[in-house]
């Protein structure tokens, strides 16, 4: 239930350096969160990106208190083998559909992902979808611009779904698969993670869409 998550009232209230302590504490002070992973569930995609970009830091959020401790469990246990690996992923148990603004900043994001959300296929229950157009103003608030959603999901009426709202919205625009093409976390999308890899087993489809975060043209 909603009483048991814990939340800053404002970024710089949180304790960063107990997630990423080798960074934080001993290296970089001011160092902070650049890519998120937004349901990141058992967290491949995290461990798949961390030797890709050893300089940022990567967080996955996680409602579920069970799968965000055996996230939290397994990069332990990495940094353990690996001692100077891995410093720069970590695992937050959060509602992220609540709590974005009060764990960050205005355009701190320079990537988020959306992989496989949840499809909540009934109308009624439509408005848990991840990806609604209240919440992607506050994507967009967190989110730098030029910064970069990905979604991809198996489920095709979740992807059009996404499309049409990200498409809709002011600040944001769909990348073409033609640029997409250079941007190599693309390719780990798809089977990078556990739900990715279950869809595979399933012979099911994968749908894939990208959105930039475009200037808002406010200068205050
Ligand atoms: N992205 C992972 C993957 O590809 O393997 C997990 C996909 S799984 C279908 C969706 C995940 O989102 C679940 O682990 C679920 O607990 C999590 N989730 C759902 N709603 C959430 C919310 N509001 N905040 C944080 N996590 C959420």
């Amino acid at each position: 239930a909603d009483h048991c998550f814990e939340y800053p009232a404002h970024p710089d209230d949180y304790n960063w350096s107990t997630l990423f302590p080798k960074t934080i504490e001993q290296e970089q002070k001011n160092k902070q969160v650049e890519f998120l992973d937004v349901g990141c569930g058992y967290g491949g995609l995290l461990v798949t990106l961390s030797p890709l970009f050893p300089n940022n830091l990567m967080l996955g959020l996680e409602i579920r208190v069970k799968v965000s401790d055996y996230v939290n469990d397994r990069i332990q246990a990495l940094r353990y083998q690996h001692p100077d690996q891995f410093q720069n992923i970590a695992v937050l148990r959060t509602n992220a559909m609540k709590y974005l603004p009060n764990f960050f900043h205005k355009g701190q994001l320079k990537k988020m992902f959306f992989l496989y959300p949840d499809p909540h296929f009934k109308k009624a229950k439509h408005k848990w979808r991840i990806i609604n157009k209240w919440l992607l103003s506050e994507y967009a608030y967190v989110l730098a611009e030029e910064g970069v959603i990905y979604t991809i999901t198996d489920v095709k009426d979740l992807h059009e779904w996404m499309v049409k709202h990200f498409v809709e919205h002011p600040l944001f625009e769909r990348i073409s698969d033609e640029e997409l093409k250079s941007d190599i976390i693309v390719d780990k999308l798809y089977e990078s993670t556990e739900e990715g890899q279950k869809v595979t087993r399933n012979n099911g489809d994968k749908y894939l869409a990208v959105f930039k975060r475009i200037p808002d043209g406010y200068n205050p």
